[in-house]
């Protein structure tokens, strides 16, 4: 039986990988031949500094994906077209030199990737080119799940439920790609090159390799089958940041080279037969698709507070605020834990879940800084960042957000590290100036006596620096700072 087109084009973006992939599967089942094409784009990537570990995961997974097509199709002249180019002209260009009916692709919700998908479909719509789109990087998307009264939910708990409830294996099964991998096709001639170097795009080697961040789809099946095995543990330890509790599979989701079908089944089977660890993991991927729905359904999100009452907040302005900003950001604020938290994102471009709403708490309500400077700085250092639940964590520790912590709930830096990382071996780990300090003295060493200090060479003012603020006296002015959102 004949298919609906003779050409069509499979574009990817964060959806790097063959198995399990929604568009993928749609293009070789509707298309005799299917072409595949990875755009580096220029409107993406100038922006970013010249060594960028996400750049690097993603063409270190480019090779694996490109490889893993020509296997698929068995021809060696089959793979990756790779461009370096702005998508939203290239797109339409190449469907055009490679004469497809049809360009398929999975949704990406982010508001300047929205955008650009109206172009390409624009331009593609005046060349007489199908844009057909799927949902694959979420469970359930956009208004798929909605209150009884056919609202947008706000509040995770009620949203979590609804989504349990309608959760089954029609959501959660996988695409059979393989069954339909004879429609890829070969690449014309002058597309049959190799995948760019990093310096091909104007990039530099980061330290992605000695930190051994697995890469690709091999990358995100070995981190998941090593924490299959911790999964039932996961409620008990994911707090801890010494402890290897997570999974470490956020940058593997980012980029779409684990499917998160796969991830949600494995969760919902463990959760029927009594995980608690798999139930908390599964309400972690719920929540991943809450801040989805949630930048989908209310886009004002991305730029001010989900609740606007609290755009009316006057942060910390000028030098002294650019100056506390700075010691944060090189982890020189003086509290082991959130300079501990700084020093792993600055080296490794991940920070544990509990550091990250430490290091957002103390950044927005110790230091009375704008929420929306440590939201950009985690988009431009975490490996797994993520416009939906960047905002959406910064916005809950800055209390502005749908589902936020109160405002008045203050975290304090001490009674978490105390809390958290009781012995200190997280701050030794990455702070090793003070790792000689004894457990009672590690997570506030302003307040030790000075001959501890000097048994441990550290000099307070020179090796570790004086705390930039008093914690008790952060916390009265930043509740007297959001007194303003009471009056609204
Ligand atoms: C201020 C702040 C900023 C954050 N920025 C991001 C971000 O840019 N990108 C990002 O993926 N997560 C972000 N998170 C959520 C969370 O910290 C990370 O998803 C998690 O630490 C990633 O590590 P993991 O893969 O080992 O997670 P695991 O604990 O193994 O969880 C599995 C997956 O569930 C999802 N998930 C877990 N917790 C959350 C959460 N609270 N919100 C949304 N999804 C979650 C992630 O996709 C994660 O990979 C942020 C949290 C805060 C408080």
């Amino acid at each position: 039986m004949g298919k609906e087109f003779d050409t069509g084009l499979m574009w990817f973006r964060r959806d790097l990988r063959t198995d399990d992939n929604a568009a993928l599967y749609h293009a070789l089942k509707r298309c005799n031949k299917v072409h595949c094409v990875f755009v580096f784009d220029k409107e993406i990537l100038d922006a970013l500094p010249r060594a960028d570990r996400r750049v690097e995961f993603i063409r270190e997974s480019l090779v694996e994906l490109d490889m893993s097509i020509r296997e698929l199709a068995k021809n060696k002249n089959a793979g990756l077209i790779i461009q370096h180019a702005w998508a939203s002209d290239e797109l339409p260009k190449l469907a055009q030199e490679l004469k497809v009916q049809a360009v398929f692709t999975n949704h990406d919700y982010e508001p300047q990737a929205v955008h650009r998908d109206a172009v390409v479909l624009g331009k593609l719509a005046g060349l007489g080119i199908a844009f057909h789109t799927f949902k694959d990087h979420v469970i359930f998307e956009r208004t798929e799940v909605l209150t009884q009264m056919g609202k947008p939910y706000g509040v995770f708990t009620p949203y979590k439920n609804a989504c349990l409830k309608k959760l089954n294996d029609f959501y959660l099964k996988p695409y059979p790609v393989e069954k339909y991998t004879s429609s890829l096709t070969e690449r014309p001639i002058s597309y049959q090159r190799s995948v760019p170097t990093l310096a091909e795009i104007g990039f530099e080697a980061t330290n992605l390799a000695t930190l051994k961040i697995p890469t690709g789809m091999s990358g995100g099946r070995t981190l998941f089958e090593d924490f299959f095995d911790r999964m039932d543990d996961y409620h008990a330890t994911r707090d801890f940041p010494a402890v290897k509790g997570p999974s470490y599979l956020g940058v593997h989701l980012r980029f779409g080279t684990v499917s998160i079908r796969k991830l949600a089944a494995t969760a919902h089977q463990r959760t029927i037969v009594g995980s608690q660890g798999a139930a908390v993991w599964l309400s972690e991927l719920i929540w991943r698709d809450f801040y989805f729905q949630i930048l989908s359904n209310f886009p004002h999100a991305a730029t001010g507070a989900f609740k606007p009452e609290y755009d009316a907040i006057k942060w910390e302005q000028g030098e002294h605020a650019k100056k506390l900003f700075t010691a944060w950001c090189e982890g020189k604020t003086g509290y082991p834990l959130v300079d501990a938290a700084m020093a792993q994102i600055n080296q490794t471009g991940y920070m544990h879940n509990r550091l990250r709403m430490v290091v957002a708490s103390f950044l927005v309500k110790d230091l009375g800084i704008d929420w929306r400077w440590g939201e950009r700085y985690f988009a431009e250092h975490l490996n797994d960042f993520d416009q939906s639940a960047n905002n959406g964590g910064w916005q809950w520790a800055s209390s502005s957000g749908c589902d936020a912590q109160p405002y008045f709930r203050i975290f304090n830096p001490t009674s978490q590290s105390e809390k958290f990382d009781s012995e200190g071996k997280f701050i030794r780990k990455y702070l090793p100036q003070l790792s000689k300090l004894p457990n009672s003295a590690i997570h506030e060493p302003w307040d030790t006596k000075p001959i501890e200090l000097q048994a441990a060479n550290v000099t307070l003012g020179d090796s570790y620096p004086y705390p930039v603020v008093n914690h008790a006296q952060a916390r009265e002015k930043t509740l007297l700072r959001y007194a303003v959102v009471k009056r609204h």
